[in-house]
């Protein structure tokens, strides 16, 4: 089997090929130790942080390549994250590693208990297109923090950024324990045959679904960090102009719109609406001029599959007329403006699939309230924000919004901060990671128990008496005044 990614043919990985290296990676890498010494995890998460270092010009020109992506968010929102990630974890790892002293109770006493973090073994991690160092290197991250070995399966839609992964991945890390398998979806088909002992995916739910299925034949438990529409409330009683900013900040500046926490969709009233729309234009002109088409600000759409469904979600009958601001295109660029549409229907298309692209849709309302039901009626979001500085609104959204991670007057930002997990719920996914989120997702929390040979009660041995089921009641209940009434009952059978 064969693949092409870009213009590069890529070498055959088959089934065979991919047994091997699962086996390879278990006798060298992970049953021989390897793998778990924290002076391994060490090396290697200090090699990613070189690796970043040394490698950021041909960083920033792959995601040039691969989507135009502006500098500044490459350096920042990848290459930066990545080092933020590594740091947190060199600075954590000794404590992260460390047994977890763990309460035991009456029915075991004597005894002591801890919480073991092991590492699953062989973790598979699949990443996508639209951060493609990011998604990538920061589960690995986890996976080497928690004293795994490693296969990262890049996306094909991003093959610069892949073959540059590749490249650096050899040349940093330890190839022993630590590989990159490149290629699409018959090499990712390969590589999910093969019995795992943990599978990160990044993606849609519909490819999601497919490594779930083929987890399930092996028992392996997954991760999947999946996408969906979020919403953005916009309340009246807010700073309009920073909010736009942080608005526009969130969608057009994360890639063009092309990220999973992106604001999807706005929330506002009817009353509040032009405003709003004012204030977003107004901002976006500050930010990317008045010809965004040519911003070099702004990433260009990943490919021609990806334009053509953005340019579908435009023409659909239900919002025509509706577009108040940008709606410019340059096919053969593949350059979308940023795209305002207004007074958009529940029932169009662009809202009935995550855009995951440069348009906005905003749905208007009789009140603020109704914005609960639009959002509760829809798929779980992996990231839901509100602009308001009503501290009523504020709790109400935090305490029935159900979604991924909610952010109150910003947006997207919450990525960066490690002590809180990232990760979806229900339709937006399972699992989290980031911070010591990441070295959980990776290990096994293994329950230990230890006792001595002294302090051998009789009380759990047959033969059985009603003595013996009082007391071990009362043990198991945990009062004291209990566990009298059963000695002295029990003095007198
Ligand atoms: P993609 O096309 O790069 O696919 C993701 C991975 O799945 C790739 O490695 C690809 O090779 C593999 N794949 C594709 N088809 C496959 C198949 N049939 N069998 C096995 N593997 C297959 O990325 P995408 O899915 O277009 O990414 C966009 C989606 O991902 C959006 O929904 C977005 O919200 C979501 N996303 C989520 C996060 C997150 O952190 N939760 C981050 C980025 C993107």
């Amino acid at each position: 089997m064969a693949t092409t990614i870009g213009e590069k043919k890529v070498t055959v990985f088959g089934e065979e090929e991919a047994k091997q290296l699962v086996n390879e990676l278990r006798v060298v890498a992970y049953d021989s130790g390897r793998t778990r010494s924290y002076s391994w995890r060490v090396t290697q998460l200090k090699n990613i942080v070189r690796m970043c270092d040394d490698s950021e010009k041909e960083v920033v020109e792959a995601l040039y390549k691969d989507l135009a992506k502006p500098e500044l968010e490459g350096t920042l929102y990848e290459l930066g994250m990545i080092k933020n990630a590594c740091k947190v974890a060199l600075k954590e790892l000794k404590n992260w590693i460390r047994p977890e002293k763990a309460k035991t109770s009456l029915t075991t006493f004597p005894s002591s208990a801890e919480i073991v973090s092991e590492p699953f073994g062989i973790v598979l991690i699949i990443s996508a297109w639209n951060y493609p160092f990011l998604l990538s290197i920061d589960p690995v991250i986890g996976a080497i923090a928690a004293g795994n070995a490693v296969v990262l399966k890049p996306s094909e839609l991003a093959p610069a950024s892949s073959s540059l992964l590749a490249k650096l991945f050899a040349q940093y890390l330890d190839t022993s324990a630590i590989k990159v398998v490149e290629g699409a979806v018959p090499e990712t088909s390969a590589l999910l045959e093969q019995k795992w002992d943990k599978i990160m995916y990044t993606g849609n739910g519909r490819v999601g679904r497919i490594v779930m299925a083929a987890a399930a034949k092996h028992l392996t438990p997954v991760i999947m960090e999946l996408g969906g529409k979020c919403p953005a409330v916009v309340d009246s009683d807010i700073n309009l102009q920073v909010a736009m900013r942080r608005l526009i900040a969130g969608k057009w500046g994360c890639n063009n719109g092309q990220a999973c926490i992106s604001p999807d969709y706005i929330l506002t009233t009817k009353d509040y609406a032009p405003k709003l729309v004012d204030a977003l234009k107004t901002e976006l002109e500050r930010f990317y001029g008045k010809n965004q088409l040519e911003s070099k600000d702004l990433s260009r759409i990943v490919n021609s599959n990806h334009f053509a469904r953005l340019s579908k979600l435009l023409d659909d009958e239900k919002v025509s007329g509706k577009i108040v601001y940008g709606g410019e295109k340059d096919e053969e660029k593949l350059r979308i403006a940023p795209t305002i549409l207004l007074d958009v229907p529940r029932d169009s298309l662009i809202m009935s699939e995550e855009i995951f692209g440069p348009l906005l849709p905003i749905l208007m309302l009789n009140n603020i309230d109704e914005s609960f039901d639009v959002i509760n009626s829809g798929t779980k979001p992996l990231a839901a924000y509100i602009f308001t500085n009503n501290k009523k609104l504020k709790e109400k959204f935090v305490m029935s919004v159900s979604a991924g991670g909610i952010v109150v007057n910003d947006t997207t930002i919450h990525l960066a901060v490690h002590t809180v997990p990232f990760g979806g719920v229900g339709e937006s996914g399972m699992g989290s990671y980031h911070g010591k989120f990441s070295f959980d997702a990776f290990s096994h929390k293994k329950a230990v128990l230890y006792r001595s040979f002294i302090g051998d009660a009789a009380l759990r041995y047959p033969p059985y008496t009603g003595f013996k089921l009082r007391m071990m009641k009362a043990l198991m209940g945990g009062s004291f005044l209990a566990i009298l009434r059963a000695l002295f009952r029990g003095s007198k059978p």
